[in-house]
């Protein structure tokens, strides 16, 4: 399939079969927001469950918080965000359009300007008498920075205090700022890690791409405490935990790969950064990242708010501040990710068209629909059963409206690997039809045997 088609394809089947609407529609819209729709939310557990699993529950060096959205003001100060948050933005005169500066020159003159000063971009734009992509102009307003977080204001403390808050750009600050209170009650030896799911909202230039670039969206971040010297070791096996990941869920290896930032464009806080790369319909973006920060966050906070943040070894009693290696993964863009990787259109032997979402039976919002062949007793009454048992395992959907091919159509189109019909045949002899969404073959399996059937096909190994 074309992959700009690709995305238009998806986002209508996101709206047509209820995962994802576009925000506030019936306003008339607000613009990069958007709501999860019943198979949305699902899909969207599935994978918070599926990562917590994978990285907290099943290892011994990892646990839980869930910080507050809104952090003191000074902490944006301590982690940088206040002054260096920032994207150069530009307007043509022309058309009013706003861009990202830096995206604008990268595509036209194939060059990075991250770091650079106001003046030097306006310079490049006008050396390179860049054009407006939109319209062709080449009037444009002067570059300037603008920052990316949402603030908003309290009522005024008795204190006097600045009214100004800021919602969280990303999850993983309030991480370091309960590190103490970790370090103090949970027994944790490094190397540990704290792992946290939560909003986190930026006023982005240039939103867009539906899902993948919004102002408020999901992250799902780990901040793994370590000694400096392990860092390298550390890296990698974080690094090779993500791509892990990635392939269990479902997504591709051929659309996957890693791009390494020059060490000259890094962070200010950053050693070592390496992006998780998705080619999505709209080119190779950045599906997730892995950097190594040193003590830089740990250290500010603790200079910043005058606390000790270190950690003693239980052995030597030594004292020093970690450093951290962090993982990060965006929720939003996994499930656009998961949702272009299963999309597919097919034509079948009959001459129909069909469309079907591949996931990986395991990430599937529903996993068993149960059909009654007609809407009759006493086949009804013979389906209900099955699907009252089968729900106790799974997310499982009862449908008996529509032909039957209809109905299949339906589940193919929202990924529900297992089907199961209640027909003449069930009423004599106990077996079911169990009709699998990819093969779209059909095996005739006993009542007593189809929970542990439906397992084997829905079971991660799958
Ligand atoms: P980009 O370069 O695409 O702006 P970033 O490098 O600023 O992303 P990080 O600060 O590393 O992103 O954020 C961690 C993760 O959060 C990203 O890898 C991505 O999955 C997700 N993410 C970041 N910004 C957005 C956004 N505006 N909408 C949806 N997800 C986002």
């Amino acid at each position: 399939m074309i992959e700009t088609e690709l995305l238009k394809s998806v986002v209508a089947l996101c709206k047509r079969r209820g995962f994802i609407f576009p925000g506030s529609e019936i306003y008339g819209g607000f613009a990069n927001t958007y709501s999860y729709g019943p198979y949305g939310v699902e899909l969207k557990r599935i994978i918070r469950e599926a990562w917590w699993r994978t990285f907290v529950q099943n290892r011994e060096d990892m646990v839980g918080l869930d910080g507050p959205i809104l952090l003191h003001p000074r902490a944006w100060e301590a982690s940088g965000h206040v002054e260096g948050f920032n994207d150069a933005l530009i307007d043509c005169k022309n058309c009013k359009s706003r861009f990202r500066a830096d995206h604008l020159i990268e595509a036209s003159v194939g060059l990075e300007v991250e770091g650079f000063t106001v003046a030097q971009i306006n310079q490049l734009i006008v050396d390179h008498a860049l054009v407006c992509p939109k319209c062709g102009s080449k009037d444009w307003t002067d570059a300037r920075y603008f920052n990316l977080m949402f603030s908003t204001r309290l009522s005024k403390t008795a204190q006097g205090e600045n009214d100004v808050a800021y919602l969280r750009p990303e999850t993983a600050q309030a991480i370091f700022l309960d590190f103490k209170n970790i370090v103090d009650t949970m027994r944790v030896t490094v190397p540990f890690g704290v792992a946290q799911i939560g909003k986190a909202f930026r006023n982005e230039i240039t939103p867009g791409n539906f899902i993948f670039r919004v102002i408020e969206f999901e992250q799902m971040e780990i901040e793994y405490f370590i000694r400096s010297e392990t860092w390298e070791t550390v890296f990698e096996e974080w690094l090779a935990s993500m791509k892990k990941w990635c392939s269990w869920i479902g997504l591709s290896e051929n659309r996957l790969s890693c791009s390494e930032h020059p060490k000259d464009k890094l962070s200010h806080y950053s050693k070592r950064t390496v992006d998780i790369m998705y080619d999505f319909p709209f080119g190779r973006s950045e599906l997730y990242g892995l950097a190594y920060r040193t003590d830089y966050d740990l250290s500010r906070h603790a200079e910043y708010s005058k606390s000790k943040l270190e950690y003693t070894d239980p052995q030597t009693r030594e004292k020093y501040v970690p450093h951290v290696v962090e993982p990060t993964f965006g929720l939003d863009r996994t499930v656009l990710a998961l949702l272009c990787d299963a999309y597919a259109e097919e034509l079948l032997p009959n001459g129909e068209q069909r469309t079907v979402l591949r996931f990986k039976p395991h990430m599937a919002p529903v996993k068993v629909a149960v059909f009654p062949l007609m809407k009759k007793e006493p086949l009804i009454e013979k389906a209900r059963p099955i699907f009252d048992a089968l729900r106790q395992h799974w997310a499982v959907q009862y449908d008996d409206s529509g032909a039957i091919g209809k109905r299949y159509r339906r589940h193919d189109e929202i990924g529900t690997p297992l089907c199961v019909t209640v027909d003449f045949q069930t009423l004599e002899d106990d077996t079911v039809t169990l009709r699998h969404r990819d093969s779209m073959e059909q095996e005739r399996v006993s009542i007593k045997a189809l929970a542990s059937r439906c397992l084997e096909v829905i079971s991660a190994r799958s």
